[in-house]
């Protein structure tokens, strides 16, 4: 059984590597972290456990289906979707020419990772209250080492502690393909479109001054145009 907070969509990917792509999210329950500034508290802290319902791989594909006319990319989101057992969900869902993307903060590493398609890392920075997970990141690129799954890795940057932080895991990890997001201070609230664009412009020239041409710096797309309202 997996627990499930919510499955939405078609819609489009807000960002990272898929930004813009249609897909349908299924968002898991239950999260090994806690940031300060998480914004799908309802997906991680037990008290909205009751709403996160257990379902088995074919009600979940049975879901998207219903959803989606045809196959589209799913989202593995969360909460941390590695917690949950997803391997026969991956399995069923490729049956149906589905093709699956995931995103963690990579602390925990799963053998059915390699099933995936494509996989975002966004280990947390500094400003999440969590402290660098460097084995955690290393552990879920080895278990997809030598296979066809895609690796992206996205670090959300509010401040010059966490670029700092991005620019070390950039430098560990040359060789994957690197995102860097703006991150949305207020998950609660309406969300400040022009403060997210203040610092999104702050981001560009630093990196640019920086001469970090290897990093892709994109917004919260989904936050930009609709906010915090859930199930976009
Ligand atoms: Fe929220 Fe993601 Fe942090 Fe979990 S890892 S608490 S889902 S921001």
């Amino acid at each position: 059984m997996i627990l499930v907070d919510e499955i939405f969509g078609p819609t489009i990917q807000g960002e990272g590597a898929t930004i813009g792509v249609p897909t349908v999210f299924v968002r898991t329950g239950g999260c090994d972290y806690r940031c300060v500034w998480c914004d799908t508290l309802h997906a991680v802290l037990p008290k909205y456990k009751s709403n996160w319902k257990k379902m088995t791989p074919r009600e979940i594909i049975d879901q998207v289906n219903d959803l989606a006319e045809g196959p589209i990319l799913i989202t593995l989101s969360g909460g941390n979707p590695a917690l949950q057992p997803l391997e026969e969900l991956i399995a069923l869902g490729h049956s149906y020419g589905h093709t699956f993307t995931m995103e963690t903060q990579a602390s925990k590493a799963k053998p059915w990772f390699r099933m995936l398609d494509a996989i975002t890392l966004s280990p947390k920075p500094p400003s999440s209250g969590h402290d660098p997970d460097w084995n955690g990141l290393q552990n879920c690129l080895d278990a997809i080492a030598y296979t066809a799954v895609k690796p992206s890795i996205k670090v959300v940057v509010f401040d010059d502690d966490d670029y700092q932080f991005a620019r070390e895991v950039h430098k560990r990890h040359p060789d994957i393909p690197f995102y860097l997001s703006v991150g949305n201070h207020d998950p609660k609230g309406e969300a400040d479109t022009s403060a997210l664009l203040s610092r999104m412009e702050w981001l560009i020239e630093k990196a640019i001054s920086d001469q970090w041409y290897e990093a892709t710096i994109l917004p919260q797309l989904h936050v930009l145009i609709w906010g915090n309202k859930r199930g976009v």
